[in-house]
C-alpha cells in the first residue's frame, strides 16, 4: 500500500511532536503522518530515571500529551510501526507496513542505548532508553539489594541516584576521575562524586569493564580490567547512545554520527532533522553538532517547522541540559570542555549552592548552576563574551 501526505515525521517523541504542533500553531493545515516505533503515544523521556524509576510516578503521567490534546492536533498517528528505508529522490519512506511519500520528511528517529558484547544474551541486565526499561529496571530493582551502574555519565549519575534513594546498594562503575566529567568539568565532577559518595553510592571511576559473570542465564557479577569482580543481582549500563540512523543506510543522505543538516536542519530537499539524531551545521562556526537534550529536541522541532512554513530564521540556540539527583538540580548552559578554566560566580561548593562560569581560549562558554536555578539563567547572557566580564562577579 502506497499512501500520500503533507509532512511525515519519523519519530513520535519529542523532537516529531514538538515539530506537529508548530506546524498546526503556524497555520498549517496540509495532512500530517506521524510514526513512531514502540506502541506508547508520545511519552517524556527525563522523567524515566527519576520519577518513574523512583515510583513517585505511574508510567502514564510520562506521556507527553492527553489523548484529547492530541487529537486536536489532527494528526495521522501509527504506532508501533517503524522506517525501514527512505527514498530522497521521491521522498518515499518504505515502513515496515507500508510506503508513505510526502511532501516534506523530518527524520526525528533520535538515538538507541550503545550496549556491550553480550549485554543482551543476560537477564537482569538492562539497558536504558524507552518507558518499558524504566519499568522493567524498577521491576527487578524491587527484589533486588545491589546494583552496578556500568557508566559514569548523565544517565549512569541519574540511575545511581535514584536507585540510591530507593535503599539499594550502588556501584557505579566508569572510565572518568569524576561522574560526568565529560559534561562538568573535572572540578565539578567530583563535587558530584563527592555528593554520591556521601548519599552511600560506591565509585569505582578510572576503571573498564570486561565482562560479566552469570548463574543459569542470570547475570551476577560485572568483571573488571584490573581483574575484580562485582558481586550484584542488576546491573544498568549506561554508556551513551547512538543516532537512530541505521534506516537512512544507502539513502544517500550525509549520515556521520547523526544526519548531518544545514543551520535550517535541512538534510536534503524537502527532508529535515531535528533531536538527538540531527547533526546541525552552525551558521558561523561551520561546525556540526549533535545534542542529546530535551530542550534541543524541542527547539529544533520548532526550527523545522518554522523552515517547512518559510518563516523564521535558522534557530542557533545555546545548548542546555539539566540533571536532577540528591535532591540537587544542575543545569549547564553552554559547554564546558575538560580543559576549561572554572571561576566560581555566586554561592560556594562548600554549601551546595553556586553559579559557576567557563572560559575558554579567552571566551565565557559555559555558566553552571548547582541549586541556583535563577541565578544561573541570569548569568547566561555571560556566554560568548570574554573573561573579564566573569571574574570578580558577587
Ligand atoms: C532516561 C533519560 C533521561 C533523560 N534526562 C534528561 C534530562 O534530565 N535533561 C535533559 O536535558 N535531557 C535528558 N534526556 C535527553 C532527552 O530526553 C533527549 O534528548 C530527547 O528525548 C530527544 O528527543 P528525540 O525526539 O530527538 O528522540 P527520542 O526521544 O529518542 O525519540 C525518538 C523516537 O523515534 C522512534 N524511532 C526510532 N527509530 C525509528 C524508526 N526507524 N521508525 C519509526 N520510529 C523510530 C523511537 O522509538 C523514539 O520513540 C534524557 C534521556 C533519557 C533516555
Amino acid at each position: 500500500m502506497t499512501v500520500h501526505t503533507g509532512v511525515l515525521i519519523v519519530g513520535a517523541s519529542a523532537a516529531g511532536l514538538a515539530t506537529a504542533e508548530a506546524l498546526r500553531r503556524g497555520g498549517f493545515g496540509e495532512p500530517i503522518t506521524m510514526i513512531g516505533a514502540e506502541s506508547q503515544a508520545p511519552y517524556d523521556r527525563p522523567p524515566l530515571s527519576k520519577q518513574v524509576l523512583s515510583g513517585a510516578w505511574t508510567p502514564d503521567r510520562a506521556r507527553l500529551r492527553s489523548v484529547d490534546f492530541l487529537e486536536t492536533l489532527q494528526l495521522d498517528i501509527a504506532l508501533g510501526e517503524s522506517a525501514v528505508t527512505l527514498d530522497v529522490a521521491s521522498r518515499a519512506v518504505q515502513t515496515d507496513r507500508r510506503i508513505i511519500t510526502a511532501e516534506h520528511i523530518v527524520i526525528a528517529t533520535g538515538a538507541r542505548p550503545r550496549e556491550l558484547p553480550g549485554q543482551s544474551e543476560l537477564q537482569r541486565l538492562h539497558s536504558f532508553r524507552s518507558l518499558e526499561d524504566a519499568v522493567a529496571l524498577r521491576g527487578d530493582l524491587c527484589d533486588a539489594q545491589r546494583l552496578v551502574v556500568v557508566g559514569d555519565g548523565v544517565l549512569g549519575a541519574e540511575i545511581a541516584a535514584t536507585s540510591r534513594s530507593m535503599g539499594i546498594d550502588v556501584t557505579v562503575v566508569g572510565p572518568q576521575a569524576g561522574l560526568m566529567e565529560s559534561q562538568l568539568g573535572p572540578a565539578t565532577a567530583r563535587y558530584l562524586t563527592e555528593l554520591h559518595e556521601a548519599q552511600g553510592v560506591r565509585t569505582r571511576l578510572g576503571a573498564q569493564v570486561v565482562g560479566f559473570d552469570d548463574a543459569a542465564g542470570r547475570v551476577t557479577g560485572v568483571r573488571l580490567a584490573n581483574g575484580d569482580t562485582l558481586d550484584t543481582d542488576v546491573v544498568v549500563v549506561a554508556i551513551g547512545a547512538v543516532p537512530a540512523t541505521d534506516w537512512l543506510s544507502g539513502s544517500g543522505l550525509d549520515v556521520d554520527d547523526g544526519v548531518v543538516c544545514d543551520h535550517r536542519c535541512r538534510a536534503a530537499e524537502g527532508i529535515h532533522a531535528a533531536g538527538d539524531v540531527a547533526r546541525i551545521r552552525d551558521v558561523t562556526t561551520g561546525v556540526t553538532q549533535r545534542r542529546e537534550n530535551r530542550t534541543n529536541a524541542t527547539e529544533q522541532g520548532i526550527a523545522v517547522a518554522a523552515d517547512i512554513l518559510g518563516v523564521g530564521a535558522p534557530a542557533t540556540p545555546i545548548s542546555y541540559f539539566w540533571s536532577d539527583q540528591f535532591g540537587t538540580k544542575i543545569q549547564v548552559d553552554g559547554s564546558i570542555s575538560c580543559d576549561a578554566e572554572m571561576s566560581v560566580l555566586e554561592g560556594a561548593p562548600a554549601d551546595g549552592r553556586f553559579v559557576a562560569g567557563y572560559q575558554c581560549d579567552g571566551v565565557v562558554t559555559a555558566v553552571l548552576g548547582w541549586n541556583m536555578p535563577k541565578q544561573s539563567r541570569r548569568h547566561r547572557g555571560r556566554i560568548g563574551t570574554t573573561p573579564s566580564d566573569v571574574e570578580g562577579v558577587a
